[in-house]
């Protein structure tokens, strides 16, 4: 029998990591030493209170049928208080809540439920690579990018767009703070997004899931503070950076509850929601907050990613290493002034990980992504053993 993938899928792009993952592999075969700043994943466990209540409410034997696929309501509940307490915004918890598993998972089910089999989808560039690949190119639509310049703080050149044939345009991924490049939004900016999307029909698919690690005071806006916001878009955050919990997939999507009503149209054909204990241990997570005010931990990890922000820029900027100092993520997004992947190859003969920035689509050619998801002292060695080969 001849196995053939469906046209979607080969649609799908080459990975681009592989060859880099290759050597990555071997060299960690051959018993290398690699200090790795290239992972998006926290290197801080869960707070203590998350990993009793995970603990408690996973050895409780009610909590483990079927979740509802909108979630919990008493989840459900938790999202619209946190939400009430961080954004100053009202969300009905029936209507305009759905628990994600992970917002990974919303992210690409959105698509699926809006967009037709040729309809555009407007995709920021270098984007995290869901909205193109798992959303767009999987649900038959055609990516149309959206290039993140440096020129304009990486955000989308709104009026460009509004030059261009918007006719068959459904809809519009956004994310910040951003990954890879640690762009942060503006509410001025938010507006002229929201205003966009109402004249033009377009959905908006706002990516806030690093809302919360931020620094030097700065605090992200949700889209829906905006007026009009919850008239064209749908939020997305998670559980995963605020509360270190990547791996207990937990996350929620907010808003236009047309658009909630689609995304879980689908989701009731696809999945049964995340596991009841872990929308439980949420819940406490969430409630954690007091008057949108984050919870100690939440702080702390905040600051501490900011002090390793620091050392790191300081480091690469000895190395003559452009680069400005992120206000929120956890990741560094640096002009490498070469191409990416021979860049990172470098880096690795010092031993180094980073991520190439052509991984996250062409415009981020020419520039490097660090993660400062390493304690501060292995950054400074990252730095020095970097200094030999640059
Ligand atoms: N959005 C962005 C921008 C991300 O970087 C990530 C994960 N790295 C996610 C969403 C997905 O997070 P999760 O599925 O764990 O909620």
């Amino acid at each position: 029998m001849k196995i053939e993938p469906a046209e979607r899928v080969k649609r799908l792009p080459p990975y681009i990591f592989a060859e880099l993952e290759k050597i990555i592999n071997e060299k960690r075969r051959r018993g290398v030493d690699l200090i790795s700043l290239s992972i998006g994943d926290p290197d801080f466990p869960p707070p203590k209170f998350v990993l009793e209540a995970l603990a408690e409410e996973s050895s409780n034997p009610n909590n483990h049928n079927y979740s509802f696929s909108q979630g919990e309501p008493e989840f459900k509940e938790a999202v619209a208080e946190w939400y009430k307490g961080r954004f100053k915004v009202d969300l009905d918890p029936q209507s305009e809540v759905v628990a994600l598993i992970g917002s990974k998972e919303g992210l690409a089910n959105i698509a699926r439920a809006f967009v037709n089999p040729g309809e555009k989808v407007l995709i920021p560039n270098p984007a995290y690579p869901v909205y193109a690949n798992g959303a767009t190119i999987l649900s038959e639509g055609i990516p149309l990018v959206m290039p993140l310049l440096e020129e304009n703080d990486f955000k989308p050149d709104i009026e460009s767009l509004v030059e261009k044939d918007l006719k068959d345009v459904k809809m519009m991924f956004l994310n910040y703070p951003n990954n890879p490049t640690g762009s942060v939004m503006d509410k001025k900016s938010l507006e002229q997004i929201v205003e966009f999307a109402e004249e033009n029909n377009v959905i908006v698919c706002y990516d806030n899931a690093y809302s919360e690690i931020t620094f030097d005071g700065y605090k992200a806006p949700s889209i829906l503070e905006v007026e009009g916001g919850k008239d064209v878009a749908i939020e997305f955050h998670s559980c995963s950076k605020t509360f270190s919990m990547t791996g207990d997939r937990i996350g929620f999507a907010v808003g236009n509850r047309d658009i909630i009503s689609g995304l879980l149209k689908v989701k009731a054909q696809v999945d049964s929601g995340p596991p009841r204990y872990t929308q439980r241990a949420a819940v406490r997570a969430l409630r954690s907050y007091v008057n949108g005010e984050p919870p100690k931990y939440v702080k702390e990890i905040a600051r501490i990613y900011g002090e390793r922000r620091d050392e790191l820029v300081k480091g690469l900027k000895r190395l003559g290493l452009e680069c400005k100092k992120p206000l929120a993520t956890f990741y560094v997004w640096v002009k490498c002034g070469e191409s990416s992947m021979k860049f990172s190859q470098r880096l690795l003969d010092a031993g180094v990980v980073a991520t190439p920035g052509i991984g996250f689509g062409e415009y981020g050619e020419g520039y490097i992504r660090f993660s400062v998801t390493q304690p501060k002292d292995k950054i400074k060695e990252a730095c020095e053993r970097m200094e030999k080969v640059l």
